[in-house]
Formats: C-alpha cells, structure tokens, sequence
C-alpha cells in the first residue's frame, strides 16, 4: 500500500487564491492589511523565515513592514516598539520573530502585542479563546494542519487522533482544534508510556516532536492519516542512507549538498500510511500561509465597519 501525498504546496495555493477574493473586497473599502514583522538581531534561519513572510505578503498585496532592530536591544526598547506598532492603524498584526536575543523576555513581548493583532495567536487571550471554542487568531502551523486535513477531505469526526508533542506553539493548540473538530484526541510527550501503541491506535497522527525520524511503520497502524510537522536537518550520511533508502532522488540531493531536511516521521511510513504529509512540501507551506490569513483576518475584524463581510470560509 502506498499514501495518499497531501501536497501542502498544492492546499497553499487555493488558500491563496480564496484570500486574494477577501484581500480584494477589503481593497474596494481602502483597506489594505498590513503585517509588521519584527526581526531582532542577526539570526540567520530567522532571516530566511522572515523573508519568506514578507515575500508571501508582496504576492497577495498586502503591506509589509520589515522592521530589524539591532540584537543589543533590550526588552523595554522592544517594548515600546510593539507598543508602537500596537497604536498604528496601518498595522492588522504583528509578528515579532522567534528565538529572540537571551537579554530580552520573551513572554513579556508576547503579551504585550495587542490580541486584535497578535497573528502568531500565541497571546493568552488568544489562547484563552482557543481553548473556550471561541473565534481567534489561532497559531499557524496547527490551523495549517486543520486547512490540510479539512481540504483533503480526511473525516475528524469521532477520529483517535494522537499528537505527539505538547509545545504552546504546535503541539497544544493543535490538540484542542483537533477537539473542537469533534476528534477524540490523545497528547503524547516524553514522559509518555507506551508511546508505540498510543500511537498505532490513531486514526490521525500528528507529529510535532524535533526528531528525525522519530514515528516509524512499527508506530503507525496501516491506513492512518500522518501529519509531520517536524522540521529537522540531517548531515550525517548514514542517516541519510536511512532516511532515503526508497527515494533515490532525494538520496542523490543529500550527497550533493551534503544536508537536507526530514519530518519527525520516517519517510517510508508512506508505504503503510493512509495519506502522508511530506518534508519538505506539506506542513511547512501551510504555517506562511495561515500567517497571511490571520492578517486577513485581523484587518476584518479590527477595522470593522470599514470593511465588507468576509468572503473566505476558513477560520
Ligand atoms: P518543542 O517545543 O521542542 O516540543 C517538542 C515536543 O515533543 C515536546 O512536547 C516534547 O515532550 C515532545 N518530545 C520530545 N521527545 C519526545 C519523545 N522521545 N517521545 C515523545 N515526545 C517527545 O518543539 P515544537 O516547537 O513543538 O516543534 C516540533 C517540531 O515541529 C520541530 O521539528 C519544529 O522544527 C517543527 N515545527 C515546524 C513548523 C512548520 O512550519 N512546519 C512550525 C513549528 C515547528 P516534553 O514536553 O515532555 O518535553
């Protein structure tokens, strides 16, 4: 048997294309939403993921606001420019990127980004609301994974699903969508027991671990949905021997650049899966594109009367 690929690049594109009727009407009502993201310091992955929301932003003809602080600054100077930013009409949300300098207190920046703008959804009113079932800014990468299974037409109804990984950002949010979508839903973490067979009841895995590899056939019961959200990279050869046994293209890539990118699940678990994300090409296309859906989003919804109702169905 071999999995259904759900093609993230693919479910991108027709959020896209159901935005850009939305970001239209709000442009006959002179509204152009706006992200600001904030890029602290010189970190190099943060450089590329920033650059890639701006670029996201300039394809459906939002306004972007680049803004890159020095990584001396200190938390109250960061403050005050998300103060700033909280007070500027032209800006519906506010991403300030992370890892963030060591001088500088996350959790403070966090909470002190205004919820109406707070795209990220990490804001504990936002959380909050998440939790209550209420309408919110929710993180990217799980409402990415709702977009992946609600468009391919995967069932969540009454589904085992199992998530594995608790983080604020992916793992949590993700189990409560996977609720509120009528799912019946397990969270496994590193303390768990019996890891392989919570999984292997699933009818739904999700995978938010931060280890290549981590989910093999033996976890996965044959027919499963398996959703990889890890993002790992991987130099050592024989991993990647491992790794790209059946897939000698990528194999081919690896020796070639001497790295690549794999999930948390092993890529053969494609041959026993129901339906299978890839790494690269299915979680990741999603988080951009849900953080440009909650700008959208926040534009309608903050500056109200202004603009029209809204014309996309998703959340
Ligand atoms: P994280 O904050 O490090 O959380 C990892 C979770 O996995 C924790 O809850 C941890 O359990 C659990 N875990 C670790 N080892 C385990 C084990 N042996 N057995 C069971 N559970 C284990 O990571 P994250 O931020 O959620 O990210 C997870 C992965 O998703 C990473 O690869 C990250 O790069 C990727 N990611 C991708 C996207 C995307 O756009 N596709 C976005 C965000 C993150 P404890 O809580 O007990 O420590």
């Amino acid at each position: 048997m071999s999995a259904r690929i759900l093609n993230g690049n693919a479910i991108r594109d027709q959020i896209y294309a159901d935005l850009q009727g939305e970001i239209r009407a709000l442009a006959a009502a002179g509204i152009k939403p706006g992200l600001a993201a904030v890029l602290v310091g010189e970190n190099p992955a943060s450089k590329v993921y920033v650059r890639n929301k701006i670029a996201a932003c300039e394809k459906l003809g939002l306004a972007s606001f680049h803004i890159t602080p020095p990584g001396t600054m200190t938390t109250t100077e960061l403050l005050r420019l998300v103060h700033e930013l909280n007070t500027r009409d032209d800006v519906d949300g506010i991403l300030v990127q992370l890892p963030l300098p060591s001088q500088i207190d996350s959790k403070k920046i966090l909470e002190a980004i205004d919820p109406a703008k707070d795209v990220d959804g990490f804001h504990p009113v936002n959380v909050g609301h998440l939790v209550a079932g209420r309408p919110a800014l929710v993180a990217c990468t799980p409402a990415g994974v709702m977009e992946i299974l609600k468009r391919s037409g995967i069932p969540t109804e009454g589904a085992n699903a199992v998530v594995v990984g608790r983080s604020d950002i992916v793992g949590k949010p993700m189990a409560l969508l996977l609720l509120h979508a009528n799912a019946t839903v397990t969270v496994c973490h590193s303390k768990t027991r019996d890891l392989k067979d919570t999984i292997r009841r699933a009818d739904i895995v999700v995978a938010a671990i931060g280890r290549p590899g981590m989910v093999t056939q033996e976890h996965v019961r044959p027919g499963a949905t398996v959703i990889d959200v890890g993002i790992n990279r991987v130099n050592d050869p024989k991993q990647a021997e491992d790794f790209f046994a059946g897939l000698p293209e990528r194999l081919a890539e690896f020796r070639a650049k001497g790295t690549a990118l794999v999930g948390d699940v092993h890529p053969n678990v494609a041959d026993i899966a129901g339906a299978f994300t890839p790494v690269p090409g299915g979680v990741g296309p999603l988080t951009i594109a849900m953080l440009m859906s909650n700008t959208v989003k926040a534009a309608r919804l903050r500056r109200g009367s202004r603009a029209p109702a809204a014309a996309s169905s998703h959340t």
